[in-house]
């Protein structure tokens, strides 16, 4: 059921506010279909709703696909051959087909208040039925009509939707949906402010800027048929669609502030690696095949498909995430962690020497999820020692003070950071008689402050000698 037209896809983006999660995912689909299939893949600013624009929220909209590594053909920046790619630089190309569908018709004022309107609806609402928008101004001639205008009365104009009509779309997510035009109310298609709205000025652009494919969230489903319709009336050919599903939040309804952060811009100040969630984006309502959860982005091309797409809900699972995270960082170079790592640890304060950072990457990689788990760890390794209550506790315990001893003297000459440490250890507690966690505990709670940490090697390499003697000391005389 594809159309043969070459692939062109867009996102389409209101500046109101950041990026989205749902927003971002709907983007990555359209980009990894472009990507697929030798298309073009346009960014479309819908900034018609002047009160709530912003410069702010585009910079960082833009920003976010950027991160993302999203990149666009065509759109701001990137000014291609069906420009301008901002709608409220478009207005004459809606205006013009304003003209077309009031010289034709298919257009017609309404001027019904809100007043009477909001009154029909509550008496629907007394009597039980579905609100219909009654369409008492359909039947006014466009003299009576242009007469009311001109005297200055307030009008919106409506979309004249035909009686008894199936409007069928062909939708590669969902099969094919059947609309009864019936249902369809004669919508808004101009605003009494003579702004057009989302679905006139959508459907005109997308027509005039050739998208092939309109992937989007599902919620825009009820707004398809009307746009269908427009084309139709129009002359311009319609789209195919695929409408991607809702993203659930852990409580299974729509993601929402509630159940966790849903803007883009959160999990990027939150140190999640752009590939890790690039990779858990597409998870949201697609899967390559029925075991794989990791994969590069040139897998995901290799095997993307709009069929394979789920028509149910997405679950953002908030614990896959965070394993999703930590296999990406298990997988990223030393260097490359560093280089990431970097900034979270100016942000907490921290300037280490590059051979420190290095050190500290590498003993913290096998356990962080997130960039910014480096500097949360870092505190008690990279600066002073603090001791929570658990590490004092254990710093009490009996016999304590004399193994502490036992390491030290061990740890005063010899090689630096000493080859086998473990064995070293091990060897205190067998001379002892004693298990070797009686040893190991208390010594990561001198060395680190903490009974949690990374290896007790690691530490001792980021430590160095003269530190891990002092520490060592200092934890004797608490105990
Ligand atoms: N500006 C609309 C939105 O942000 C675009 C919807 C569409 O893709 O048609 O929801």
């Amino acid at each position: 059921m594809t159309n043969d037209r070459p692939v062109r896809v867009r996102f389409a983006p209101s500046p109101t506010g950041m990026l989205h999660i749902g927003g971002a995912r709907t983007a990555l689909f359209n980009w990894a279909f472009a990507r697929s299939n030798g298309g073009k893949f346009i960014l479309r600013i819908e900034d018609t709703d002047t009160e709530r624009n912003s410069d702010e929220s585009l910079q960082s909209i833009l920003e976010s696909m950027k991160w993302l590594g999203l990149d666009w053909d065509e759109g701001p920046q990137a000014e291609g051959d069906f420009g301008p790619y901002h709608q409220s630089q478009r207005v004459d190309m809606y205006q013009a087909a304003i003209d077309k569908g009031m010289a034709e018709g298919w257009l017609y004022r309404c001027f019904a208040t809100s007043d009477e309107l909001e009154s029909q609806r509550e008496e629907a609402r007394s009597n039980k039925v579905n609100w219909q928008h009654d369409a008492r101004w359909r039947g006014l001639s466009a003299d009576e009509s242009q007469t009311k205008a001109d005297a200055g009365d307030s009008f919106v104009i409506r979309f004249r939707v035909p009686a008894g009509e199936c409007v069928v779309v062909q939708d590669h997510i969902r099969g094919e949906v059947k609309f009864a035009s019936d249902e369809v109310e004669d919508w808004v298609a101009v605003r009494s402010n003579g702004m057009p709205t989302y679905n006139f000025v959508c459907a005109i652009d997308d027509a005039a800027m050739q998208i092939s494919h309109v992937i989007r969230g599902e919620e825009h489903l009820v707004n398809t048929p009307k746009q269908v319709m427009l084309c139709q009336a129009l002359g311009m050919p319609v789209p195919d669609f695929a409408h991607v599903p809702l993203i659930l939040g852990a409580d299974g309804k729509k993601l929402s502030k509630r159940t966790g952060d849903t803007a883009l811009g959160d999990y990027i100040k939150s140190g999640h690696p752009d590939d890790a969630l690039f990779n858990f984006l597409c998870l949201l309502g697609f899967a390559i095949d029925d075991k794989t959860t990791v994969f590069s982005r040139d897998e995901l091309l290799q095997n993307f498909a709009l069929k394979k797409i789920s028509k149910g809900g997405a679950l953002f699972d908030t614990d896959k995430l965070n394993w999703i995270c930590g296999e990406y960082i298990r997988n990223t170079s030393v260097s490359d962690l560093c280089a990431a790592v970097e900034p979270f640890m100016v942000e907490a304060g921290y300037s280490l020497a590059p051979e420190l950072l290095a050190k500290l990457v590498t003993a913290l990689q096998p356990r962080a999820n997130l960039y910014s788990h480096f500097a949360e760890q870092a505190a008690g390794l990279v600066s002073e020692v603090t001791y929570d209550e658990k590490a004092k506790k254990e710093l009490s315990k009996e016999g304590v003070l004399q193994y502490l001893e036992l390491v030290a003297a061990q740890l005063q000459d010899g090689e630096w950071p000493p080859a086998d440490f473990f064995s070293l250890v091990k060897q205190i507690a067998s001379d002892n008689e004693v298990g070797i966690g009686k040893i190991m505990k208390p010594l990561r709670c001198a060395l680190t402050g903490a009974l949690g940490g990374p290896e007790l090697a690691d530490v001792l390499n980021i430590l160095g000698r003269e530190q891990s003697l002092s520490r060592l000391a200092k934890a004797g005389q608490l105990v």
